[in-house]
């Protein structure tokens, strides 16, 4: 299935209101919540990032990033996979897993020129996120990447797999697409890294992600990193690694760390200002707003910047070039409002969102739980409010 496809699945639903047919009732109650306190981080890591046996160009591009000691997940797995061991990392997301699987796969990569690896994430904002670290620690290196998302031209996705490039990054449905149509060759890549699976799992790809790895080499490093592991990512562990070294470093859900309420509201023009009230609050510094559709979302970020906010939206109607830039406003604060559906902001690594809006419901507890795991993130305190109608309280 392609990313786009589930997209429009999700999305197509005409503005559905709370409680309707679509979506699932969850007591208002299970909105509240105090937030476990974020601890003071006294971790002490066992290793320096030149404790490790890596190239020099990389520990000049790490030291070049700012990164001083490598976080708790990098401590843990790096060693582990510079030994060439396959190695599931459970972590949740804005932990530094990306690193603690990008300088072991650039390692191999440097040293020997054969090897190639492809790096499989749930979204094309994750993947891109990935492309460009990968960029940052393989400075001056000489290899080379592509990056296989939906919404972006083919062509240059062809052009790039032409060149073979040592490292591929991508999203399920398009790896598969180019699979399907023969412009990519995985027979000889032999480091797989899966990252999110939990999530790729959550978004139905898992046939997809079966049928990839059935063409990566048998002879085969592989890194799952997955924030949960549940029995469909167990049975993909046994059929697909090799005698696996597990690391967890995980403290508690991302979602125990953010402080959950409920605002409440008696009609629709009072909810507007409601929100309006809460977005003024200077503790709200950066908040990501939800809503149902794309028409919804789309409606909701225009009357917020009429009303002097700089907000923005992303939702799966949008270019992949629209959804990138309003990432980046997003990031740079250009805009401290983004509306989004709940496809279009999975994957996004926003480490400073004060606070997550549910201005319309959820559609289950499980969207409830990854909506509200983008505040709280990297070890800060988030906060989650949800508007709740009163006369369903
Ligand atoms: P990730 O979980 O890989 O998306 O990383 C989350 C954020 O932490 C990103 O902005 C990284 O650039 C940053 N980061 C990762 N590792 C380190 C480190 N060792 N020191 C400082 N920042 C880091």
């Amino acid at each position: 299935m392609s990313y786009s496809s589930y997209s429009s699945r999700n999305t197509r639903n005409r503005r559905p209101s709370y409680g309707s047919r679509r979506k699932q009732y969850i007591h208002p109650g299970k909105f509240i919540k105090a937030a476990k306190q974020v601890q003071a981080e006294a971790y002490e890591p066992t290793h320096n990032f030149d404790d490790f046996d890596i190239h020099p160009l990389l520990k000049e591009n790490i030291k070049a990033k700012g990164y001083i000691a490598p976080s708790p997940i990098q401590d843990q797995t790096i060693p582990h996979a510079l030994a060439g061991k396959d190695v599931i990392g459970i972590a949740n997301t804005g932990t530094g897993k990306t690193a603690a699987f990008a300088i072991p796969i650039l390692q191999r990569l440097i040293v020997d020129q054969n090897s190639r690896a492809i790096i499989i994430a749930p979204t094309r904002e994750l993947a891109q996120q990935i492309e460009d670290e990968c960029i940052s620690f393989a400075r001056r290196s000489g290899l080379g990447g592509v990056v296989l998302i939906g919404g972006s031209p083919m062509g240059k996705q062809l052009r790039g797999l032409r060149e073979r490039p040592n490292v591929v990054i991508g999203t399920p449905g398009r790896i598969k697409d180019h699979l399907q149509r023969g412009s990519l060759d995985l027979s000889r890549f032999n480091i797989v890294v899966l990252d999110e699976v939990d999530r790729m799992v959550d978004m139905g790809f898992i046939g997809d992600i079966r049928s990839i790895l059935g063409q990566v080499s048998p002879n085969r490093q592989s890194l799952f990193f997955s924030a949960t592991i549940d029995a469909k990512i167990n049975a993909l562990i046994q059929t697909f690694m090799n005698s696996p070294v597990t690391v967890s470093v995980k403290q508690g859900d991302t979602s125990d760390f953010v402080e959950q309420n409920i605002v409440q509201y008696n009609s629709s023009n009072e909810k507007i200002g409601k929100l309006h009230d809460l977005l003024i609050d200077e503790n709200v510094k950066k908040a990501l707003v939800f809503d149902d559709t794309q028409r919804s979302v789309e409606r909701l970020s225009k009357e917020l910047a009429s009303r002097g906010f700089k907000s923005g939206a992303i939702h799966g109607g949008k270019t992949q070039g629209s959804r990138q830039r309003a990432l980046n406003h997003f990031r740079e604060n250009n805009i401290t409002v983004l509306v989004a559906t709940d496809v279009a902001a999975r994957g996004i690594d926003v480490t400073d969102i004060t606070h997550v809006i549910n201005y319309s419901t959820p559609a289950s507890y499980d969207d409830y739980i990854h909506r509200i795991g983008r505040a709280g993130r990297a070890g800060k305190a988030g906060n989650a409010l949800t508007f709740v109608e009163k006369t369903n309280y």
